[in-house]
Order: C-alpha cells, then structure tokens, then sequence
C-alpha cells in the first residue's frame, strides 16, 4: 500500500486526505496544533460558542460533491438556506435585502434605485453563461504548464470575465448607484481582496451568491472538521496532533518524507496544506526550476469580535453587511494606505437567527469581522481594542439596539493572532487575490515540476481561498498526484 503524508489538518489536508484513502493510500495527518480545522474552529466561553473563521457557505453543491466525491455522505452535513440572502446596511440609511428569486430582487432594486433593476437582470443573464464558463475554467483544472493557461479560448474568457478590470469596474457595466456598485462588488472582501484591486473574474461570486445561495451549516461551518477526523479515523487513517512538520526529505528531485521532532519518516507523496508561502522554509533549497520571486501579497486581515449576548434581535439576518459614508474610500484606507480607517465597514453573523441550537435559549451569539491591513505596520495591541468600541457603538446604533450592556462574554482577534497562527503575513484569506497572484499566477496544486510526489492544497493555492474552493484545490492536488504516482 502505498503512503503519503499530509501536512496540515487543514480543510485542504482532510479534504486531500480522505480523496487519497478513497483511493486505497495509507494516509497520516500531521497538525501542529492541537485540533483539526485550522481556520475552521470555534471561539467559546461558558454556554457560548461561535464560529472562529468561516460562517458563509457559497456553492453548497462544490462542498457537498467534493465530500460525496471524498466517501463522505451528504447526510452528515445538514446545510441550513439564509433567504433572505443577508442585509446591506448604508450609511444613507436605506437598507438593502438580497435575495435569491430574482423577479423579487429586482423588485428590491427597483424600490431602492429606480431605473436599475434591469442592470441587475442584465448582470444574472450574462452571467448564467459566464459562470458555468468561468467555473470550469478557473475552478476546475490547474495550470501545471503555463501553456495551458494561455490558450486563445482561455484569453477569450478572460476578456469576457472582465479580467483586465477590477470587480467594481466590472460590475460598473451594469450599475450606476455608488451603494449597487458597493453591494456587487464587496464579495472581494470574502477572499481578502479589495473590489479595486481584485480582478473582474470574480464577479462571478456575486452572481454565484444568487444562484446558488448563501447558506450556513448548522451547528456551525466548525462541525465540518470533526465530522471529517472522524469519517478519516473509521476508514484507517491516520491523524497525529500536536506534532508539526519541521522539513521534507528532498533527495534527486524526490520528495521522499517528512521530519518532525520523532525523527524522519518515509512515504511515496507529501501534500502540504500550510499556508503556501511557509513551505519554503521546510524545503531547506530552492527547488530546481523554480526561480527566486517576489515576496507573495498576503490578503487583508480582520478584526474579529466574538460576543455572547443576553438578548435577541427578532429582525435581524443571519448575515448582514454595514457600510461606511464611502466603502471605495474606508477600503482604499485599509489596501492602499495600509491603515485602520477613520470609518470602517463591517459584517456580523447572527447564527441564532437561523440555527436555534446557536445560542441558549433568549441569548444570541455574534460575530463581527471588521476588513483591515494584514498584520504588518499596525500595533494591534494597542488600536484593536478601540477599534472594537467603535464598531461596537455603531452596530448598536445602526442594527442592535442594547447591544453593549447586553453582552456578557466579549471576546477580540486580530491579525497578529492569525500570524501566530501561521498564516502568512497575517492576511486571513490566503496570499492576495490580485491578478498576478491567480490562475496560472497563483501556486499550482502541483507546486514544483522539478519534484516529484510533493504537492500543495490550501487558501494559497490555486483556485484560491473559501472552504469549497480550497477543498478544489485538495481535489486536484491528488488527481495529479494520483496521474504521477499511480503510472
Ligand atoms: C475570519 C475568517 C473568515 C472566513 N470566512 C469565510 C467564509 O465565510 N466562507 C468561506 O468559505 N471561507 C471563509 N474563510 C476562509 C476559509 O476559512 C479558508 O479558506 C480555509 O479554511 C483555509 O483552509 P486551508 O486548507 O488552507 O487550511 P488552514 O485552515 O490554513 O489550516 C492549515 C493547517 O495546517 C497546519 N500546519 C501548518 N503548517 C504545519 C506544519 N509544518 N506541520 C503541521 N501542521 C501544520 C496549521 O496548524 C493548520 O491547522 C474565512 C477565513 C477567516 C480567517
């Protein structure tokens, strides 16, 4: 039987993990932490308990096929719909509602910016054919020779995704009004990019939202993790925490095993689901034919605060966006200048609205993500704090009345913590998701050609971050593997 090693217990390792077992490979996980997850996890206090990282899940039927795909039933995640899809909050005071029946999110449209509900169907029509184009495209295969990336039909689709555009220049080809601009274009901000900086091809996530839904699991996206250890550990595998993974064993072009504090260890693959930009420092050489590049990009951060709240707002969404006098403006402050903004933006998660198991009875848990720099240039110790305040008076003013005497449990992360965490830079989502860092740009499932059995799934990785999507990059990672290895 042959053996691999999966560095990482990441949603990209177990992912890569069980796809290998199915495949009737001896598999060992090996996680520094003390948990499976990585990003995915929970904050908890007493009686409260929250999602750490992830909340929303977008394309439920990438997730549910990649894990049918993996050995694992669909039954065991029980997917819950947000409609309405999630508030948007301006600072105008109007507030908008997406939704997924189009015929009533134009209504929507219609009643807010008169004149521009057909932008809005103009948008979803076009993109009914782009999406499934730019899926297959970009989402679905990996780019191991740059020539199958500069293909005449590939440049073609670039063009009509809007690549050479940002996201909000892009959907400026279908809407006028500042605050629509901001609405389909803040989606770059679920991947840690800015909507000016982040290329058009992403536009295909606010179409993706509407056809496919925003959705939450129930118990929250941190059930995942455990539901895959113990699928892995039920079929043979093996997962092995608290020990990481110090170096790889590179000998004539061979990856041929892992070191950690027990020693060496010797497989026939290594898939490594560290945040990309780390595995060099466990390669001890550059690998032959990779030359010396630029430092990656990280995306942006987040200031994250986690609360338990002795109250319940009956109105409120499970989602819900809350937008600054300018989002171009506060964001250009966040990506450009590199600073915390005089007027931030924010999003807040309320699971209980959806999930009655969420919070206790009468109480709620909240989650608010506020966008900021990475970890670098900023003393987090000393501005998250009054950040938070400020988020927290606002939030109370705009969305949740008595909110701050209502909260018994608080508690803040920043980018420094995701740092020290290991993720690069501290940005959240991976390294950037600018044009040069994506497609074939981005590192590929198979990093090295030079290398044979080592390869890559991870935020970092392409097609990029988001758990469906980083669980595509698990998903190619030992479809090449299983190319290479199994011939
Ligand atoms: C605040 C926040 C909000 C988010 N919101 C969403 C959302 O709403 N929807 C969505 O789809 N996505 C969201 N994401 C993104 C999503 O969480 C990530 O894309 C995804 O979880 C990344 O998975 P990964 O496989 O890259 O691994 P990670 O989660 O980065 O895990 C990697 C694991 O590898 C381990 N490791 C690293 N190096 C070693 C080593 N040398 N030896 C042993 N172990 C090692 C680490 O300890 C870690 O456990 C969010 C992320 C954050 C941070």
């Amino acid at each position: 039987m042959k053996r691999a090693a999966i560095v990482g217990a990441g949603i990209g390792g177990l992912t890569s993990a069980l796809l290998l077992n199915r495949q009737g490979w001896d598999v060992t996980v090996y996680e520094r932490g003390s948990r499976v997850g990585g990003r995915i996890g929970y904050e908890q206090e007493g009686d409260y308990r929250i999602d750490q990282g992830p909340t929303i899940v977008l394309l439920p039927e990438m997730l549910l096929g990649i894990l049918e795909e993996a050995g694992v039933d669909r039954s065991k995640i029980e997917l819950l719909r947000c409609d309405p899809l999630y508030r948007v909050h301006y600072s105008s005071g109007r507030v908008m509602t997406k939704m997924t029946a189009r015929e009533q999110q134009a209504e929507e449209i219609e009643r807010l910016f008169p004149g521009e509900s057909q932008g809005f169907s103009k948008f979803m029509k076009d993109m009914d054919t782009l999406f499934p184009a730019g899926r297959a495209a970009f989402l679905e295969r990996a780019f191991p020779r740059k020539r199958d990336f500069f293909t005449p039909s590939l440049m073609s689709l670039m063009g009509r995704l809007r690549a050479h555009k940002s996201v909000r220049k892009a959907v400026g080809d279908y809407f006028q009004h500042e605050e629509l601009l901001d609405a389909y274009s803040l989606q770059s901000l679920y991947i840690g990019g800015s909507p000016f900086g982040t290329p058009g091809i992403y536009s295909l996530l606010p179409y993706a939202e509407h056809e496919y839904g925003i959705w939450m699991v129930k118990g929250g996206y941190a059930a995942l993790p455990t539901i895959l250890e113990q699928e892995l550990i039920s079929r043979g595998g093996r997962i092995v925490l608290n020990t990481e993974v110090t170096g790889l064993n590179i000998k004539n072009g061979v990856c041929e095993g892992i070191e950690t504090a027990a020693g060496a260890e010797n497989v026939d693959a290594v898939i490594y689901n560290g945040d990309f930009p780390h595995l060099s420092g466990l390669l001890g050489q550059t690998p032959d034919g990779s030359r010396k590049r630029k430092p990656y990009r990280p995306s942006s951060g987040c200031v994250l605060i986690y609360a338990g709240v002795d109250k319940t707002w009956d109105d409120a969404t499970t989602h819900q966006f809350f937008l600054p006098p300018s989002l171009d403006g506060s964001l250009r402050e966040v990506f450009d200048q590199r600073r915390i903004p005089a007027k931030s933006s924010f999003y807040v998660f309320n699971p209980a609205a959806l999930d009655e198991t969420a919070a206790p009875p009468g109480q709620s848990v909240l989650y608010f993500l506020i966008p900021v720099p990475d970890a670098n240039g900023v003393d987090w110790s000393r501005e998250s704090e009054a950040l938070a305040e400020r988020v927290l008076e606002e939030a109370e003013q705009r969305g949740f009345p008595g909110l701050r005497e209502a909260i018994k449990w608080q508690k803040i992360r920043t980018p420094a913590d995701a740092e020290r965490d290991g993720l690069y830079g501290g940005g959240s989502f991976g390294i950037a998701p600018v044009l040069f860092q994506s497609g074939v740009y981005r590192p590929q499932p198979k990093p090295f050609p030079a290398i044979r059995g080592l390869y890559a799934a991870g935020a970092s990785v392409h097609p990029g971050g988001g758990v469906p999507i980083v669980m595509q990059s698990a998903r190619m990672a030992v479809n090449q593997l299983m190319k290479e290895m199994e011939t």
